[in-house]
């Protein structure tokens, strides 16, 4: 009986080093993920619906697209 507790409590511990582990790893990416475009106000393109940054979207009136590729074939489907 002595045994099974041990491996269970082991079990436990390994779970929970795990989770504390990934949950550190989780919060590195998220805090290193809005360095560059921080506080940035952010568009959605008009043709694929993809967010971009607004420095880098192209406007064309009201509308915005994440490349000159996609406004042009806006253009074209009008
Ligand atoms: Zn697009």
């Amino acid at each position: 009986m002595g045994r099974i507790l041990f491996f269970v409590v082991l079990g436990i511990g390994l779970y929970v080093a795990f989770r504390i582990w990934r949950a550190g790893q989780q919060r590195d990416a998220a805090a290193r993920k809005p360095t560059g475009s921080a506080g940035e106000a952010m568009v959605r393109c008009n043709h694929c619906g993809l967010n971009v940054p607004k420095s880098e979207a192209l406007a064309d009136g009201e509308r915005w697209f994440c490349s000159e590729n996609h406004r042009r074939l806006e253009r074209d489907a009008r």
